[in-house]
């Protein structure tokens, strides 16, 4: 199966690289201004703008006519074709989004980026692309040393079970990064090497999950909570930013102290979401999760900065790669199914069940455990109650079932019948799904 992977190396440029690398940077800032300010133009006069290959075309012709961009030669041609490619992207996607046809929040008319405060980025769309050793080549940047070994996609290139794509050089903090968008041909095993295994998981705020396996073991993993504990740090470092007078030396340092303990706040979460998911889809062939409304949730300020810092939107998605690539799959109970309120002993279902309430105990049968366990249980027997209905073709509605398991494809993220969604039940639906099953026990 061929999957889009993206391989991602920290460079050790020389310094006149890292001088190159800045200045291609500032050449993709310049070409994207440069464009838009084109399309404004010419939007204000005609009504409309340009595309991406006619800012290429419109830009090969002026700068060779304009001195005042005589430094143009200085930089790969990529640099600018592929910012032209991105404002090209922007508008057409603004133009979706006000149509409605973009999921998602409404973008806004794409804006000008200004050095220091926009992201230090460009890509290479061809040209010479290799690794090799613990070394990079890319095209006008000749060889650059990288921090680690590239061995395993150097091998996999020399294999020819990879083909560079792309390579997009960012900067974080102090640190330069080339990651390659590379086409992967993935042996995807027909099975998982645990088949059947399942695991209910319930995404907490307390912890990063809980999970409770088929065989009742209970799985918790804690989590960093990497912001909250470095919390007191960026304060810190951002009171010393705030006060250095601008445009002064000390304050380009403090800017640079502060981007690196954010970059370390981003780099342990995402550590520990890559272990807990690579360890969860390597285990289990079946991984229940709740559809979670992230957006949603983080609009509530009270919870927003702790649900951010577990990263579950994040979490989902590595979820769904992995599991695929393991033969396995996730399974996502609807954004209604109550896992939380649901008695997992007797299936009574409360009404409310304050986040402060850590314990669920039961009115009807006495039951009284931990909350996310009690959810992760619901989760796994959700999974389990519609696994032999699961198919490709669309869901079928079990009677007696604590949520109907709908199957639905998930488009680039798994293949048929490898992704299921499981809704849970709500009073007002029931007559949709009357109408899609003659089993429906309403
Ligand atoms: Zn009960």
């Amino acid at each position: 199966m061929k999957v889009h992977q993206a391989y991602r190396f920290a460079l050790d440029p020389a310094p006149a690289q890292e001088r190159m690398l800045r200045s291609h940077a500032g050449a993709a800032r310049f070409a994207w201004n440069w464009g838009l300010a084109r399309c404004r133009e010419r939007y204000e006069a005609e009504g409309k703008w340009y595309s991406g290959t006619d800012l290429h075309r419109l830009w090969n012709e002026v700068k060779k006519a304009e001195p005042a961009l005589g430094w143009w030669g200085e930089n790969s041609k990529c640099a600018y074709q592929e910012a032209f490619r991105d404002l090209d992207r922007a508008l057409r996607d603004f133009t979706k989004s006000r149509k409605g046809e973009r999921k998602g929040k409404r973008l806004g008319f794409p804006g000008f980026k200004k050095r220091g405060k926009c992201r230090d980025s460009f890509r290479f769309g061809s040209g010479v692309m290799r690794c090799s050793g613990a070394t990079v080549t890319l095209p006008r940047l000749g060889t650059v040393a990288t921090h680690e070994s590239t061995r395993k996609l150097a091998r996999r290139l020399a294999s020819g079970t990879a083909r560079i794509l792309s390579a997009t050089v960012s900067r974080t903090a102090q640190w330069w990064f080339v990651s390659f968008t590379v086409e992967v041909d993935r042996a995807i095993p027909g099975h998982h090497m645990r088949a059947g295994s399942a695991i209910g998981v319930d995404l907490g705020v307390k912890t990063l999950l809980t999970g409770v396996d088929d065989a009742g073991n209970v799985v918790p993993v804690a989590g960093p909570k990497a912001l909250r504990s470095s919390l007191r740090q960026i304060r810190r470092a951002s009171r010393a930013h705030s006060r250095k007078a601008q445009g002064s030396a000390n304050r380009r340092k403090g800017a640079a102290r502060l981007a690196r303990v954010h970059a370390r706040v981003a780099n342990v979460r995402a550590d520990a979401l890559h272990k807990a998911t690579s360890a969860l889809a390597s285990r289990y062939e079946t991984v229940v999760a709740e559809d979670l409304n992230v957006a949603g949730m983080v609009r509530n300020r009270r919870l927003a900065r702790a649900i951010a810092d577990q990263g579950f939107g994040e979490a989902r998605r590595m979820l769904a790669y992995k599991t695929t690539w393991n033969g396995g799959r996730v399974v996502t109970a609807g954004r209604f199914y109550p896992s939380s309120k649901t008695c997992s002993g007797c299936g009574a279902v409360k009404t409310k069940l304050a986040l402060s309430e850590r314990r669920y105990v039961c009115t009807a049968c006495g039951l009284a455990l931990d909350r996310d366990i009690n959810a992760a249980v619901n989760l796994l027997n959700l999974a389990a109650s519609g696994a032999e209905s699961q198919n490709a073709c669309g869901g079928t509605v079990r009677p007696g079932l604590p949520g109907h398991v709908l199957v639905k494809q998930e488009p680039g993220t798994t293949p048929v019948g490898e992704t299921g969604t499981a809704r849970g039940r709500r009073p007002s639906r029931c007559r949709r799904f009357r109408s899609a099953s003659s089993h429906c026990p309403c």
